[in-house]
């Protein structure tokens, strides 16, 4: 952010306080209090000496607000959801020779789902809880596709297709939740 000319809005109270404080709340709201005896124009210079300290304050909580991931699913909900989702997709892949695979569940960072196609066994991320159900039959599809095509190639997307043609929709979707 260029500071030079930039208008800081902030609300002034005079209290009964020794020395000007500033807080700036997680809204990015600035408030700013003061003993009686400082000037309105020293208050003003006071907040712009701290003007880089607003700013990085201002981008952080413009970040966390931006990342904050929405909460679909309880944690004990979501093992459900996905499933009961594995159980609605299932026929398709029955009808494939595909067996129902063991289904397993856990906490991950970098991935919504994994696929051990030789062992049968589907792993799920519970993070899934902050997606759509919509994104969640995405994760879950894309990970049966792979008993069918283990690598992310052209046929194992054109599998995908097959069964979710707005797979790019759900996946950039998923992008765009950040997992700390
Ligand atoms: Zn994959």
């Amino acid at each position: 952010m260029e500071s030079a000319n930039i208008e800081i809005v902030y609300t002034l109270e005079y209290k009964r306080v020794k020395n000007i404080n500033l807080r700036i709340k997680p809204d990015g709201s600035i408030h700013v209090s003061a003993p009686r005896k400082v000037s309105k124009a020293e208050v003003r210079d006071f907040v712009y000496s701290k003007k880089d300290f607003i700013f990085k304050a201002l981008d952080k909580f413009e970040k966390m607000k931006k990342y904050q991931p929405v909460c679909h699913y309880s944690d004990e909900k979501i093992q459900n959801v996905i499933l009961e989702i594995c159980q609605e997709v299932y026929p398709y892949y029955q009808k494939l020779g595909i067996e129902y695979p063991v289904i397993r569940f856990r906490k991950m960072v970098s991935r919504w789902g994994s696929c051990h196609s030789t062992k049968g066994i589907l792993t799920f991320n519970l993070n899934l809880k902050y997606a759509d159900r919509k994104c969640i039959e995405y994760v879950v599809l894309h990970e049966f596709t792979h008993f069918l095509q283990p690598n992310h190639s052209k046929d194992f997307y054109k599998e995908l297709l097959k069964v979710c043609p707005d797979y790019k929709i759900y996946r950039r979707k998923l992008k765009e939740i950040i997992l700390n």
